[in-house]
Formats: structure tokens, sequence, C-alpha cells
């Protein structure tokens, strides 16, 4: 994928049950942005009050494979048995347009996204203890004991590749953690070589 100066692409990772996607709902709940939230596609069953296109794109395995093959991803991960991944087409057609794109990922596929696009910014949410992401974990009921175990101990794993993201950003507080990342958002604008180009026609130069 080309370096693209307009657009920011934003990776909101870490571990499984930190509560990214609240996060990530509160930060587009925030006024005055204009960030696009890319919908992954997975082979997970919805959940109860999950929407088709909103929440995920719900696709069988065979089709999710079809696409791997014909190279529609931009990042894909295994996770706990199901595949989840960021369509690609979509991502690089916004940022083009010179969007701000938001992906909501686990930590392997975040990994893969540094490698293709190191340009993005890499955010990796934390809980404010291990207890705290136990907790939630058990408390959401939304999985049986074994997949939370298996949730539990890859988010051990997780914790450990930390140091390859950006910004650390602790979910001590919901609307605390969105106003960082949001703070991060408007840094990484700011940044001279993303805001170098705009300057400079703005001398006419
Ligand atoms: P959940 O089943 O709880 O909705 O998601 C499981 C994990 O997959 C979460 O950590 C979530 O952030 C991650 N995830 C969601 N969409 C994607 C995606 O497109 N790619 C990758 N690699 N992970 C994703």
């Amino acid at each position: 994928m080309k370096l693209n100066v307009n657009g920011l692409l934003i990776v909101i990772s870490g571990p499984s049950g930190v509560g990214k996607s609240t996060v990530r709902k509160a930060l587009f709940n925030k006024k005055g942005h204009n960030l696009i939230y890319s919908v992954s596609m997975t082979t997970r069953k919805p959940r109860d009050g999950e929407v088709d296109g909103v929440d995920y794109y719900f696709v069988s395995r065979e089709e999710f494979e079809r696409r791997i093959e014909e190279g529609k991803f931009l990042e894909y991960a295994e996770f706990v048995g199901n595949y989840y991944g960021t369509p690609k087409d979509i991502v690089e057609k916004k940022l083009d347009e010179g969007h701000e794109v938001v992906l909501e990922i686990e930590v392997e596929g975040a990994l893969q996204v540094r490698k293709v696009m190191p340009e993005a910014v890499f955010i990796f949410l934390v809980p404010p203890g291990r207890q705290a992401l136990y907790d939630r974990l058990l408390s959401r009921g939304t999985e049986d004991k074994s997949k939370i175990e298996e949730r539990i101990n890859k988010a051990n794993r997780e914790f450990l590749l930390a140091h390859k993201y950006d910004y650390i950003v602790v979910n001590d507080d919901v609307d605390n953690a969105a106003d960082r990342i949001m703070a991060i958002i408007r840094a990484e604008h700011a940044k001279t070589e993303r805001s170098i180009h705009q300057y400079m026609k703005l001398l006419g130069e």
C-alpha cells in the first residue's frame, strides 16, 4: 500500500477483555471528529444485539478463507477458534480520500499492519491491572469457561508485546481512555512529517 500523506490510520489494539470496543465507541461518541470505523469481518457467531455490517460482517469460514486467498484482507488472524480480518479495499479507499480510519483489532493483526503500513499510529490499550481484565472477561458472560480461559492465556502472552506499539493507554476509565486517544490523534496530525505538505501549500511553496 502506498504512503498516504492525507489519511491517517489509527490502530487500537490490546488484549481481549481490556474494553477496546467500549473505548472505541466512546471515542466515536465524542463531538467534532471525522473518524471512520473500519468494520471487521469475522467467522464468530453474532452475540445478542450485534448487528451485521455494524459490529462485524459475519461470514462463514469458507467465505473468509476464499477472501484470504483473493488477498482481500489488510490483516487477519485466527483468534480463539475464529477468523477476524480487516477488509483491505474500504480502508485503502478511505485513506486515499484523506479520512482518519480506526481499526480495533487484536495484537497479531496489529503487528501485521505495522509491517505493511509502518506510518500508521499504533495504540496499545491496557487494563489498570491483570485482575481487572479477568473480572471483565468473567462478568461479560459472552463466552463459556474454556473460551474465557483461552482468552486469559492469550492476554497474558499479549501483554508482553506492548513495546511494539507507539502509545500505551490505560483503560482506568472509559471516557478518560477515549480522551487520551483523541489527544494522541490530534498530536499525530500535527507531526511535521504529516503536516509539512499542507503547511507548504499554505505558504504557496
Ligand atoms: P470479539 O470476539 O471479542 O468480538 O473479538 C475478539 C478479538 O478480535 C478482539 O481482541 C478484537 O479486538 C479482535 N478483532 C476484531 N476485529 C478484528 C480484525 O479485523 N482483525 C483482527 N486481527 N482482530 C480483530
